[in-house]
């Protein structure tokens, strides 16, 4: 039986399409005057899970959304997969792929795909949408801040730890930690943007009235975690 998923309003314009396999990917849609963004393209099982790609085609298709972008926090492969990419380009021809330059060896092979190094800003409607890389969980780590919610990826928060610390491939150094964390810290003050609302990818962690520059901040301090 597929299983189909019921779509969640988490702050307005920022809806909780779905939750992919068994390590529970979100599927976002960020939305504003019509114009909308899919965030994250995770693998699904199709023998008990709706495709993202689907479930977003319907979702917008209801809502008289017109896609202008499909997004991606990260490279690992609970986030980017791409047979989800092509499904989600064949679901949304017109739309424009934007992503961190470390994606280029998986993603090049996309219509529409534009690499970012640093930053970038696109417009929803009328609303910004800032991609940011921060590395610190992974070299490739970009925050979404769309109407003053910080989807944050995979980011471990208040400690400076983080989950592949241990594995070379993968770790991220300090350094180049403690530089994306100082850099996120500066976010609201260099933007003159007010974060209020931070959520994981995963949509496993849902923090509201959130000081955002003070939680960066604490990411910074070696805390162990248990
Ligand atoms: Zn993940």
């Amino acid at each position: 039986m597929i299983k189909r998923t019921r779509v969640q309003e988490w702050s307005k314009g920022v809806l909780l399409m779905g939750r992919f396999e068994w390590f529970g990917t979100g599927c976002w849609l960020l939305h504003h005057n019509g114009v909308g963004a899919i965030l994250e393209l995770p693998p699904y099982s199709p023998d008990h899970q709706e495709s993202p790609a689907t479930k977003a085609y319907n979702v917008c298709k209801k809502r008289k959304i017109d896609v202008k972008y499909i997004l991606c926090t990260h490279t690992h492969i609970d986030h980017f997969n791409a047979k989800t990419a092509r499904e989600m380009q064949g679901a949304f021809p017109q739309a424009e792929v934007h992503l961190q330059r470390g994606f280029e060896g998986i993603a090049g092979m996309l219509n529409k795909v534009y690499f970012f190094d640093h930053d970038s800003k696109l417009d929803i409607g009328g609303e910004p949408l800032y991609l940011i890389h921060a590395p610190k969980h992974s070299w490739t780590d970009t925050h979404v801040i769309f109407k003053g919610t910080a989807i944050t990826g995979d980011w471990e928060l208040n400690t400076l730890r983080s989950a592949h610390d241990d594995k070379p491939r993968y770790a991220v150094p300090k350094e180049a930690k403690l530089a994306a964390i100082d850099k996120m810290s500066r976010f609201e003050h260099d933007y003159k943007y007010h974060i209020h609302k931070v959520f994981s990818v995963h949509a496993n962690d849902r923090r509201e009235n959130v000081d955002f520059t003070a939680l960066m901040h604490d990411t910074k301090i070696d805390k162990a975690w248990f």
